[in-house]
């Protein structure tokens, strides 16, 4: 169905996003490492979060050597305000198996261990305009409600995209995608009226999904518990005991994350005390 009107959609979303592009940090760059940076914070946090904590942390850590050689609580504290800690541990274990440098081709990436097939693509295309498909959560929306008219599985927005995908500036082309997705084809409230492609959109008028399936509250209120005892730790260079950190939290699951928190790495203990790292 889109294969007629690739050429039109195309100059369509790109006209529009010359004229209305976010400006944000991690686009001012080519280095495979910030730009690396920056799709990992973007993972789980909002745009608007992440532009001060990027900065910072690049400032912090200007290059993946200077990453890899950090202390694990160093890049715990520099992750604060940013949420799912998890991330700072993955992604330094990911810059200490990068051996100094990171490569800036998809497949070099992907053959790092911590780093998956979306971000691998990312990276590439965003520090090279290398042709590389890939479909975050708003180009899933964006390239399935224009093709198919309801939000595309990740397959499927994936093969929508390598058939629209330009051959030069791919990496404009996702951006686009990307503020397409934040500013006018919203999850629940699409601006169609305002939009550069509704002439073309299968799923034009739509009035959005309903909201995703919720997280239980007990799973929410448990991550919610987790970034205490760090935010916490982080507080407290000498690390605390696990007695102070439950009365400090007052909640009674402070035990059972903490240790798991442990297996996970993202804690260790000093005799009587746990500290980050
Ligand atoms: S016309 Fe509406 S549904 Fe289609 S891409 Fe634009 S905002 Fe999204």
């Amino acid at each position: 169905m889109y294969n007629a009107t690739r050429r039109p959609l195309r100059s369509r979303i790109l006209r529009w996003y010359a004229r209305a592009a976010r400006d944000l940090p991690w686009r001012r760059t080519r280095d495979p490492y910030a730009i690396w940076v920056s799709e990992v914070m973007l993972q789980q946090t909002q745009v608007a979060r992440v532009a001060p904590a990027y900065e910072s942390f690049l400032r912090r850590f200007p290059t993946v050597a200077s990453l890899a050689r950090a202390r694990l609580a160093s890049v715990l504290r520099a992750w604060a305000g940013l949420g799912y800690n998890r991330r700072a541990l993955n992604l330094h274990r990911a810059a200490r198996l990068a051996g100094g440098s990171l490569p800036s081709d998809a497949q070099a990436l992907r053959a790092l261990p911590g780093i998956g097939r979306y971000t691998a693509s990312a990276v590439a295309c965003f520090a090279t305009g290398a042709p590389e498909a890939f479909a975050d959560t708003n180009i899933r929306r964006v390239l399935g409600r224009i093709a198919l008219g309801r939000v595309a599985t990740l397959d499927e927005a994936v093969a929508i995209d390598a058939a629209l995908l330009p051959p030069r500036a791919a990496d404009r082309w996702h951006h686009a995608l990307m503020d397409l997705g934040a500013m006018l084809c919203l999850s629940r409230h699409p601006r169609c009226g305002e939009c550069p492609v509704r002439e073309v959109c299968a799923g034009r008028g739509t009035a959005g999904e309903p909201a995703g399936r919720r997280q239980s509250a007990f799973a929410t209120s448990d991550r919610k518990v987790r970034g205490e005892i760090v935010r916490a730790l982080r507080g407290a260079r000498g690390g605390l005991s696990e007695r102070a950190l439950a009365a400090a939290i007052g909640d009674p699951r402070v035990h059972a994350l903490a240790r798991t928190l442990e297996q996970e790495g993202l804690l260790s203990r000093r005799g009587s005390r746990l500290v980050l790292g």
